[in-house]
């Protein structure tokens, strides 16, 4: 087990408070300086560390990892090397970087290709995607969209508290934060019209959701249970699931959503490992009624991280518009990753799995414009003057998370994506 959130580490590298990377987070990325060719990294505080660099002057000598495994545009060789790896390089990272390791400090400081500053370096997209399934385990998303879209009384489908529902998505439009995404085309039927019209979406929404990537491979035929399910994770990120509304309500009966979600899913460049989120576990939403036995777990599978939405207009402030929680969730990503194998579904290294969009309780916690300003009735003021039902051109969508408790602050940065017009 990981011993890093354990004890009060502090790291010889700059640490700002409130700072999202302390050296107990220690998350993964793929980074480029320049014109160098893409490697894995780590960051503590604003240096982001090069582990090839690091890997090809000895310091991970002794874990067993062929340095070649970060010399790559994705995480996926590394992740492939399995969970008693990554945890002893984390742990290996975190005696170099700390305090006290002078000898480490002055080895690594002489060198001129380990260490850049997070503002000079390019982060990428940190695993290639093989396969991406999108849940909709909110409770609350869930009844806020039966509401407005079905019957208030009959909010949830019959099959939504026995099963995580999901879909299929497309990985190939899935981008890094700092992506522009232009505004999608496609089919609408307005409310008045007796036929579809091609047109650019006039309900373009953000989905704040959090993802996970799986770290193992599994046999087609084979299930992966609720209680193995932790050790096929490597990590999590924060995931826009960037919908254009008016789309989806035309093209989504009988078989989900389709051309409406696929035009740029944008993720946080930085994957925070399961065990830098150990000290965030919470119970979740009891479950009633009980579910079925392959759905059953045991311990918290819930993290208490607490997720914000900004909407950015062009050449203003940010502007908050969503504080959620991911603790709200009602299906865990046990659960998700058991039902997504229960049918002999196999699994691959770098598959994706989100959250769905997590709304919580309260109005203020809703985790889609669909939901803030509850299909347009509610208009959103922004600090300008302008309102917003849905995202406007030129608007930058900027998600944030963090786990914060007294003294530990684990965070996973941001994930932004401005929209730029129709082409
Ligand atoms: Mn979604």
């Amino acid at each position: 087990m990981d011993k890093i959130t354990e004890y009060p580490l502090k790291s010889w590298l700059d640490v700002s408070p409130g700072s999202d990377f302390p050296i107990q987070n220690i998350p993964f990325g793929i980074f480029k300086a320049g014109l160098a060719s893409p490697h894995a990294t780590t960051r503590i505080g604003n240096t982001v560390i090069d582990l090839f660099s690091l890997a090809e002057h000895g310091f991970f000598d002794g874990l067993g990892i062929n340095p070649g495994v970060f010399n790559s545009p994705d995480l996926n060789p590394f992740i492939k090397l399995g969970p008693p790896y990554w945890r002893s390089l984390r742990n290996q990272l975190a005696v170099l970087f700390s305090e006290g390791n002078t000898q480490a400090r002055e080895r690594i400081s002489g060198t001129t290709d380990v260490l850049y500053n997070a503002t000079s370096v390019q982060m990428l997209l940190p695993v290639r995607v093989g396969d991406y399934t999108d849940f909709y385990s909110s409770l609350e998303h869930a009844t806020n969209i039966g509401i407005m879209f079905r019957d208030p009384a009959n909010a949830l489908l019959p099959n939504w508290k026995h099963l995580p529902v999901g879909y299929h998505g497309r990985s190939s439009s899935i981008v890094v934060s700092g992506t522009a995404i232009h505004r999608p085309r496609g089919q609408i039927k307005p409310a008045n019209s007796e036929s579809p019209v091609f047109s650019p979406t006039r309900e373009l929404d953000f989905e704040l959701e959090v993802a996970f990537i799986t770290g193992k491979k599994t046999a087609l035929g084979s299930s992966v249970s609720t209680a193995n399910a932790e050790d096929h994770i490597f990590g999590m990120l924060l995931f826009n699931d960037l919908s254009a509304r008016d789309i989806q309500r035309w093209e989504y009966v009988p078989l989900g959503p389709f051309l409406a979600k696929n035009f740029g899913s944008v993720v946080s460049p930085w994957v925070v490992t399961l065990d830098a989120l150990e000290p965030f576990r919470v119970p979740g939403p009891v479950q009633e009624p009980e579910v079925l036995p392959y759905l059953q777990f045991t311990g918290n599978h819930n993290f208490n991280i607490q997720l914000e939405v900004f909407i950015q207009p062009e050449g203003q402030a940010e502007f908050r518009v969503c504080h959620s929680n991911y603790k709200f969730m009602y299906w865990n990503l046990v659960q998700q990753l058991a039902h997504q194998t229960v049918n002999g579904c196999n699994i691959n290294v770098g598959d994706m799995y989100a959250s769905g969009t997590v709304s919580g309780p309260d109005p203020g916690s809703f985790g889609s414009m669909l939901e803030i300003a509850w299909k347009g009735t509610k208009p959103v003021k922004m600090p300008d003057g302008s309102e917003r039902s849905f995202i406007c051109d030129n608007d930058t969508v900027i998600m944030r998370g963090y786990c914060e408790k007294p003294g530990l602050r684990i965070g996973f940065g941001e994930v932004s994506a401005k929209i730029l017009p129709s082409v």
